[in-house]
């Protein structure tokens, strides 16, 4: 599982924030040396996965003598990847019961997610399309870019590169609004972490009724696919169009009705996986 939700397009970033700052766990793997440091990463993206492949499902607790010996790794690149996961909302920590794998997110939390991106996003791209400088136009356009190569891919991976896509250009439109604190707090809600997390748990069948499961199926497929008119890239466009030719009203508008039309699309998925909890 390839799915980085991290910034790939601005690395330079005016905060000095590069992919691995934001994230406890690696900023110490970064300074125990390279070697380690590879060695973490790939510890973390292996637990990552299984993770997402539920092979540790959600609310499962975590053995990490079980952990080690299954991935031939040692227990300290194993602590650190749970504690880069726990800050990604993947992994909770419990005093005394020691690492277990969140659940997916409820109904409730789903909608206080798109509800303060809908505070704080449409801001953000006001204050890009006033701010925008000739290297923020050009990663907006390298973006989206990026997102029409993606609709090549094949329909998993496509629903993977659009998810990945979908995360660098908020993330890249929440840095250029040139407010940190913001920037940080778009970042720590993980939010198309959790998107995609819900997607696999429906693909694997694990959300109840077949009839609901091609439901939200067909949402993400709508949503990122090419055969229904590519909705989120021409909306990403829109946006980017509106920041870009430094129209802040539009561009403030342009992403209130992209995200509004994400919540309406994304919260059946949600809805059906809550269900299958209740169960
Ligand atoms: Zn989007």
């Amino acid at each position: 599982m390839g799915y980085d939700y991290r910034n790939k397009v601005t690395d330079d970033s005016d905060f000095k924030l590069g992919d691995d700052s934001l994230n406890r766990g690696s900023a110490q793997a970064v300074k125990s040396g390279p070697r380690r440091s590879v060695l973490s990463d790939e510890t973390y993206e292996m637990v990552k996965a299984m993770v997402f492949s539920h092979e540790i499902a959600p609310g499962q607790r975590v053995n990490i003598d079980a952990l080690s010996i299954r991935l031939g790794v040692s227990q300290t690149p194993i602590r650190e990847a749970l504690a880069r996961l726990e800050s990604d909302g993947l992994i909770a920590k419990e005093p005394l019961k020691g690492y277990s794998a969140t659940n997916l997110l409820t109904v409730k939390e789903f909608d206080d997610l798109f509800k303060f991106r809908l505070l704080i996003e449409p801001w953000a791209a006001e204050q890009a399309a006033k701010n925008v400088d000739a290297e923020g136009k050009a990663a907006l356009k390298a973006e989206i870019q990026i997102a029409k190569e993606a609709l090549k891919f094949d329909d998993d991976g496509k629903i993977e590169a659009m998810t990945e896509h979908d995360a660098r250009f908020h993330t890249l439109i929440t840095r250029m609004s040139g407010n940190e604190n913001l920037y940080h707090a778009f970042e720590r809600t993980h939010c198309h972490l959790h998107l995609f997390r819900l997607f696999v748990a429906n693909q694997k069948n694990l959300i109840s009724g077949q009839d609901r499961t091609q439901f939200v199926q067909d949402l993400f497929e709508k949503y990122y696919q090419s055969g229904s008119g590519q909705l989120a890239i021409k909306q990403h466009q829109a946006i980017a169009k509106a920041i870009i030719t430094g129209d802040p009203k539009m561009a403030k508008q342009n992403m209130y009705d992209h995200i509004e039309s994400s919540l309406k699309r994304f919260s059946p998925a949600a809805v059906a996986a809550a269900a299958k909890i209740e169960k």
